[in-house]
């Protein structure tokens, strides 16, 4: 088994019992993947160097998210996030019944096609395209930043101005077409 497969399979089974049994089908799917040209650059990179692995919590407001993993290396501008979310939604409400052949007592159900999401996962590659530091002291910095807070400022101000001036340019021209059709309906 590849070193990565051996190090997130570690991982899981250190975290706590909650987040193990929800990384745990993840991991199944992600094994799924392993003699795919996209995840063999992955399993390269991770090779190379001390990769590290971390899970991240979902947003709460996203119900089809997990969360995600993040493999990355400290001094290595690539990285990967695997995104740990479900699929669409699978079969009909479960009418399963302890009489049913294939049922599972344990789950309550047969397990196939009740309503059922599948973990779902997509790898983004990210590739740290340079690394740049302000130039300058910070006192350069105060000076870039006071220009904000007033020739900026003043610029958007203006702009605005101008479309208001625009917009009711354009509203006096539309009534003056309007004028123009009522005066000559009324010769007619
Ligand atoms: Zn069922």
């Amino acid at each position: 088994m590849h070193k990565f497969y051996d190090d997130l399979k570690s991982y899981i089974l250190n975290q706590e019992q909650e987040t193990k049994e929800l990384l745990i089908p993840y991991y199944e799917t992600l094994l799924q993947l392993e003699s795919y040209s996209e995840m063999k650059d992955l399993l390269n990179h991770y090779n190379e160097k001390e990769y590290q692995i971390d899970y991240n919590d979902a947003d709460t407001d996203d119900p089809y998210s997990n969360g995600w993993l993040e493999i990355y290396e400290m001094h290595n501008p690539i990285s990967y996030t695997i995104e740990l979310d479900l699929g669409n939604m699978q079969g009909n409400y479960c009418q399963c019944n302890p009489e049913d052949e294939d049922y599972i007592s344990d789950k309550g159900c047969c397990g196939i096609l009740c309503d059922a999401s599948l973990p779902k996962v997509s790898i983004v590659k990210e590739v740290k395209m340079l690394n740049h530091e302000f130039q300058g002291y910070e006192r350069d910095l105060w000076e870039l930043e006071e220009k904000w807070l007033t020739d900026y400022e003043k610029e958007l101000l203006y702009k605005k101005k101008l479309e208001k001036v625009s917009s009711i340019e354009k509203r006096i021209e539309q009534l003056q077409k309007e004028l123009n059709a009522a005066k000559s309906d009324l010769e007619n």
